[in-house]
């Protein structure tokens, strides 16, 4: 079912004390009906976090990564039993850091999808352009090649565990947001990509959100196009005077 959707990427940010108080005061709040909330937080944080989460129906807790692999000799990963042990709901996947600073590539972004399906969890699954591709105006086939590659090989149901998140790479702490137009067109590209390959109902149901320096300034106006369901929001979602005025903007 469609979604409005505020969710927060704290990405490699703040420390134990300052990641509770903040899940904390987001969870506190009373989340707009037909909204959920979703806070991406680091691992070693997540607990922590989910002992608030955990106590507003409407709050959910995200990690911002997994190994595919079931468990085994992987130091330094983190298997999707170990997050769904600690209380997570949804892993993000496909974010660009990963892409380009990790060299994760489509082929391991579409098993890392199956496994968070597989393993019961939600997904939130990034996509988005870079700079070159939106000046030579290649953008549209860019984020279909992504979405083709990345997560055609589901089923129609397992669609339905899933959240996509727009975001064009220029617009990610860059403080240059996409206008709410093309957000709007590219939101609108995706979900016909969608409908083409799972169909109208599934197309419909699934929520899309907007990344790229989204601010309580601007949240309303993007947030307010069609085919924008919310945004997955990275700077502003590191403290609760900027994230809660975005949770409120539908
Ligand atoms: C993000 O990292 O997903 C993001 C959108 O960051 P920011 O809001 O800071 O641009």
């Amino acid at each position: 079912m469609r979604k409005n959707i505020a969710a927060g990427n704290w990405k490699m940010n703040l420390d134990l004390d300052a990641s509770v108080s903040l899940a904390q005061q987001i969870s506190e709040q009373s989340v707009p009906a037909g909204t959920a909330v979703i806070l991406g937080v680091p691992f070693p944080f997540l607990f922590s976090c989910s002992l608030h989460t955990g106590t507003n129906p409407n709050v959910f807790l995200a990690a911002q990564n997994c190994n595919e692999q079931e468990s085994g000799a992987y130091t330094g990963e983190v298997s999707l039993k170990q997050l769904k042990s600690v209380g997570v709901d949804y892993i993000i996947i496909g974010h660009s850091e990963r892409r380009e600073i990790f060299n994760e590539a489509d082929e391991l972004l579409a098993k890392k999808l199956t496994a968070v399906l597989d393993a019961g969890l939600k997904c939130i699954f990034c996509c988005g352009e870079p700079l070159s591709v939106r000046e030579a105006n290649e953008q549209s086939a860019y984020v279909e090649a992504q979405l083709k590659n990345g997560m055609f090989h589901l089923t129609e149901q397992q669609l339905e565990s899933v959240i996509l998140a727009y975001e064009p790479i220029w617009a990610i702490g860059t403080g240059k947001t996409a206008s709410p137009e093309q957000a709007q067109e590219m939101h609108a590209h995706i979900r016909s990509v969608l409908k083409n390959k799972f169909g109208a109902a599934a197309s419909e149901g699934i929520s899309i959100l907007y990344g790229g320096s989204v601010k309580p300034a601007n949240a309303k106006e993007i947030f307010a196009k069609n085919d924008v369901d919310g945004g997955l929001v990275g700077g502003a979602s590191l403290k609760a005077e900027t994230f809660i005025p975005i949770i409120n903007s539908f």
